[in-house]
């Protein structure tokens, strides 16, 4: 007699879940958030708005208010942007709009390991192209790739988590011109490399572009991200998103926080770049570390003992990194984010004592 866990398609049950590991540490490094809080004026001044705002009434249909703010923030158009419960929501419904049996998504791994779970969830087939031996893209490969198995949805993810490359712009536009699908570009940490595709949009009708408030902005805990893309596109991709996805909390927080960016928010952005590139050159010095130049705001790093032990060593000394060996290519690396000063020298101190006892 079947089961009830029958039910669940095959392709659902092979997949391992996104999970992550309950530690807990003072020093946490492990999921890429901004180490500061949310600077003291967005948060007094969203609490303002919100004591002034009743509480009984749903939020607005359309969040115009925030739509606008992006994409004057983006510079691009109110009528391509999306607003979303966390950047993952708009992946989600990005995929549900176009994968089902018989479509293809090509991603490059080791990447964000949301897209093959969802696209595989959806009974998509999941393509992938390996990054190269720099871990960087490879885009021969995957303009060979959209050639041969015509992908209808190709996801970049750029500065790519966990490796931290960029997409060069004139590959991706190779890409672009490439696919009749498609080309997804997940800029989930571009605040820290500077850089942004955006400027592709208006003459790529096939890019959709991905962002979020939970690195740079310093908002992981209210889940918003968002997504840019031809307004023809996101009128399709809005049909799966739930009505009021977004909260009135998180939405009026957005807001300040695009209001505040210049002033509160880029000044932290710009000190993390600073860190990154000061904890790359410490982390180069230590015998048995090999860092991998990130654009992000945190870094692989291959290691001469198991990543585990690396892990667990950290973790005694009250620190959380995120062990990656799982991913394709990485059974030897470690990932850190980008903390505090105070932090980051923390993190030097006990590498360089774990790396001393060997
Ligand atoms: N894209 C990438 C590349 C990420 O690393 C993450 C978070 N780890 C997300 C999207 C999802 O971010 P959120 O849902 O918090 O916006």
């Amino acid at each position: 007699m079947s089961k009830p866990i029958d039910i669940i398609k095959p392709s659902v049950r092979e997949l391992r879940a996104y999970t992550l590991s309950p530690h807990r540490a003072t020093v946490k490094i492990n999921q890429n958030e901004n180490p500061w809080d949310v600077p003291a004026r967005i948060k007094q001044e969203t609490e303002r708005r919100l004591s002034e705002r009743k509480w009984s009434r749903y939020p607005d249909f359309v969040p115009i208010a925030l739509h606008e703010r992006l994409a004057t923030f983006s510079n691009w158009t109110a009528a391509g942007v999306l607003a979303g419960n966390g950047s993952n929501e708009l992946i989600q419904a990005l995929l549900m709009v176009t994968v089902g049996q018989g479509k293809r998504v090509l991603i490059s791994e080791p990447t964000f390991t949301l897209y093959r779970q969802i696209a595989t969830v959806l009974d998509g087939e999941v393509l992938s192209v390996p990054l190269n031996e720099s871990l960087e893209y490879d885009p021969d490969r995957l303009r060979s790739a959209v050639a041969d198995s015509k992908p209808d949805v190709t996801i970049i993810c750029s500065p790519n988590n966990p490796t931290g490359c960029l997409i060069d712009d004139d590959d991706l536009g190779d890409l672009l011109n490439a696919s009749n699908g498609f080309v997804v570009v997940d800029e989930a940490y571009h605040e820290f490399s500077e850089h942004s595709v955006v400027s592709l949009l208006k003459d790529h009708p096939n890019l959709i572009v991905l962002r979020t408030f939970s690195k740079a902005m310093a908002m992981a805990g209210l889940r918003v991200g968002y997504l840019l893309a031809a307004p023809e596109l996101t009128r399709e991709i809005g049909k799966a998103l739930l009505p009021y996805n977004l909260n009135v909390i998180s939405q009026t927080a957005a807001e300040v926080a695009i209001e505040f960016y210049e002033a509160e928010v880029r000044p932290l952005v710009r000190a993390i770049i600073v860190e990154r590139d000061r904890l790359f050159t410490e982390l180069e010095n230590i015998d048995g570390l090999a860092p991998v130049k990130s654009n992000a705001n945190f870094i692989v790093v291959r290691s001469r003992i198991s990543p585990r032990e690396v892990f667990d060593q950290l973790l005694k000394r009250d620190i959380l990194i995120r062990d990656v060996s799982g991913y394709p290519m990485l059974s030897d690396y470690f990932r850190v984010s980008v903390g505090t000063p105070e932090e980051n020298d923390k993190l030097i101190a006990a590498l360089r004592d774990i790396f001393k006892q060997e």
